[in-house]
C-alpha cells in the first residue's frame, strides 16, 4: 500500500492524520519538537497553541463560531477535544492548553494506526503527503518547498494591511477611481483634507504598537524591506503623502474640482467586491489602536475589519497559484497541503484544513474524486477564497462573513444577516456530508 505521510503535528496536522487513521488507513505523522524547536513552541506536545488558548467566539452567528460549528457537525476530532478542554471565557471557546494537547497527543499517539515519528523532515518523502508545517516551517524543508514550488510562491514574513467589509466602507464619501483614470476604475478612495490629514498623523504617530516576539526582533531585517505605516509617518508630517496615501491623479469625479491633500485607496480583494485592503498600510500597532487610528480616515469611520494588519514571521504558499481548493498542489498530485501554510489564519481554520486535506488524501489512495465543501459554508468558502484570489497581493485570510456568497435578499441588519448566513451554511452542510462521506460522522 502506498505510504502515507503528515509533516507537522500542530493543529492541521493532528486533525488531518486522525482523519486519515479513522478512516481505515495506517499514517505516518511527523514532528519535529522536541528534539528541533520552533522560536514560539515551548512543549513537545502535539497541537500545541502557540499563543492565545482561545479558538475565537463560539455563537454560530460570528464566523469563528460557525467554522467550530461545521467542524463538530464533520467529526472533527480536535473540536470533540477543545469542547471537553474548554474553560470558561465569556462568549469564547477557549481551552485549558495543556490539557488539550496532552489530551490530543495521547489519543494519537495510542491510535494503532498511527506512528509518531519525532524527526525532523528535510525532504518531502515519498508516497502520499499532506504537509502541515505551520507558519514556523523548518528553514530545510521550507528550501525544498520553495524548490518545488518556485521560489516567489512561498512567504517567509507577512506583512499585511487591514481588510475591511465593503458595506461598512461610507460610499458617500470614498469614491470609486484609478490613478490617473488608467483602465477600470478599480480602487475605493477615502480623500483627506489637511486638517484630517494632520489629525490622522498626530493619532497614528502616538497610537500604540504591538510588541514583536524576541524572535522576530532579532530578525528585523524582514521588517525593513516593508516598512508599517506608523514608522513612515514618524519620519516626518509629508512622508505618507508622497508614499501610500498620495493623492495625486485622483479625483472624485462627482467634485471634479476638489484637490484631497492625501487619499488612503483600498483595493479588492475579491471579485464580488466583499472585501477592500487598505493599500500600503502594513501596520504592527495594536488591533483595537488600528481601529482606532483607520476609523479617523473619512469614508472609514464605521469601518469593519476582517482582518487587521499584522507584521510577523509566517511561511505561506502563494495558493492561488499552488494550490487547488480541495488543498491538492496543482502541479503535485500526491501531495496536498494543510493549516498555516496554506495562507489561511487562525486556529480554527487550521483545523479545517486539516479535516478537508485529511478527507481528500484518503478518496486519492482510494481513487475517488477530491472533494470540496459549498461556498455557501464557512470552510468551502475560505478554501475556494485562497485558492482562488489574486495571486500577486494574496494575504493570509481568516474565517469571515465577507467570503461568503450573497444571500437571496438584502438584510439591512448586520444581527440578522449573519443569522442568515450561519443558517444557510448549517443546511448546505448536512446534505453535502450525507452525499460526500462515506463513513458515519461519529456523534458527541
Ligand atoms: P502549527 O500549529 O505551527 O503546527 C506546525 C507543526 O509542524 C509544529 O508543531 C512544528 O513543530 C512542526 N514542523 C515544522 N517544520 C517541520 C518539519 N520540517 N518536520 C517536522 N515537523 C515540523 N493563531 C491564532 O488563531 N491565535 C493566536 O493567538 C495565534 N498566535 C500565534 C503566535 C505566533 C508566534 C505564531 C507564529 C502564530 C500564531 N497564530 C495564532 C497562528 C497559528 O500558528 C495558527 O493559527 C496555528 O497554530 C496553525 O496551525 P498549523 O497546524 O498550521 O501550524
Amino acid at each position: 500500500m502506498t505510504a502515507i505521510h503528515v509533516i507537522g503535528g500542530g493543529l492541521a496536522g493532528t486533525e488531518a492524520a486522525w482523519q486519515i487513521a479513522e478512516m481505515g488507513f495506517p499514517i505516518t505523522l511527523w514532528e519535529m519538537r522536541p528534539a528541533t524547536k520552533t522560536p514560539a513552541h515551548h512543549t513537545e506536545e502535539l497541537a500545541e497553541l502557540v499563543c492565545s488558548n482561545s479558538f475565537g467566539a463560539r455563537a454560530v452567528d460570528r464566523a469563528t463560531g460557525l467554522l467550530q460549528q461545521e467542524l463538530r457537525e464533520l467529526g472533527s476530532l480536535v473540536m470533540r477535544v477543545a469542547d471537553a478542554q474548554a474553560v470558561p471565557a465569556g462568549g469564547a471557546l477557549a481551552v485549558d492548553r495543556a490539557h488539550f494537547s496532552q489530551e490530543l497527543t495521547q489519543i494519537l499517539a495510542q491510535h494503532p494506526l498511527v506512528t509518531l515519528r519525532r524527526e525532523e523532515v528535510r525532504e518531502i518523502p515519498p508516497g502520499m503527503v499532506i504537509l502541515a508545517t505551520g507558519p514556523l516551517t523548518s528553514p530545510a524543508l521550507a528550501a525544498q518547498l520553495q524548490h518545488l514550488t518556485g521560489q516567489e510562491y512561498l512567504s517567509f514574513f507577512d506583512a499585511a494591511s487591514p481588510i475591511v467589509l465593503g458595506e461598512s466602507i461610507n460610499r458617500e464619501i470614498a469614491f470609486l477611481a484609478s490613478r490617473y483614470d488608467k483602465g477600470e476604475a478599480a480602487y475605493l478612495n477615502c480623500p483627506l483634507d489637511r486638517p484630517e490629514y494632520e489629525a490622522f498623523w498626530q493619532a497614528l504617530i502616538n497610537a500604540e504598537q504591538a510588541p514583536l516576539k524576541d524572535f522576530e526582533a532579532s530578525e528585523k531585517k524582514f521588517f525593513e524591506a516593508c516598512l508599517p505605516i506608523e514608522e513612515m509617518a514618524r519620519r516626518g508630517i509629508d512622508t505618507l503623502r508622497f508614499g501610500p496615501m498620495k493623492p495625486v491623479g485622483l479625483r472624485d469625479p462627482r467634485h471634479p474640482t476638489r484637490r484631497a491633500h492625501a487619499v488612503v485607496q483600498l483595493r479588492p480583494e475579491d471579485r464580488a467586491g466583499n472585501l477592500w485592503n487598505l493599500v500600503g498600510f502594513q501596520t504592527n500597532l495594536r488591533w483595537g489602536e488600528q481601529q482606532r487610528v483607520l476609523r479617523l480616515i473619512p469614508g472609514l469611520e464605521q469601518a469593519e475589519f476582517v482582518r487587521y494588519g499584522v507584521m510577523h514571521r509566517n511561511t505561506f504558499l502563494n495558493a492561488p497559484r499552488i494550490l487547488q481548493a480541495t488543498l491538492q498542489f496543482r502541479d503535485y498530485p500526491h501531495l496536498l497541503a494543510a493549516g498555516q501554510l496554506t495562507g489561511t489564519e487562525g486556529y480554527a481554520t487550521a483545523v479545517a484544513g486539516g479535516w478537508l486535506a485529511g478527507t481528500n488524501l484518503v478518496r486519492l489512495v482510494q481513487g475517488l474524486p477530491l472533494v470540496t465543501l459549498p461556498t455557501t459554508t464557512m470552510m468551502g468558502a475560505l478554501f475556494y477564497f485562497i485558492s482562488t484570489a489574486e495571486a500577486k497581493h494574496f494575504q493570509p485570510m481568516p474565517a469571515n462573513f465577507g467570503i461568503l456568497p450573497p444571500l437571496p435578499t438584502t438584510m439591512k441588519q448586520k444581527s440578522a444577516r449573519y443569522q442568515a448566513y450561519s443558517q444557510r451554511s448549517l443546511a448546505d452542510l448536512a446534505p453535502w456530508r450525507a452525499q460526500q462521506l462515506t463513513r458515519p460522522v461519529p456523534h458527541h
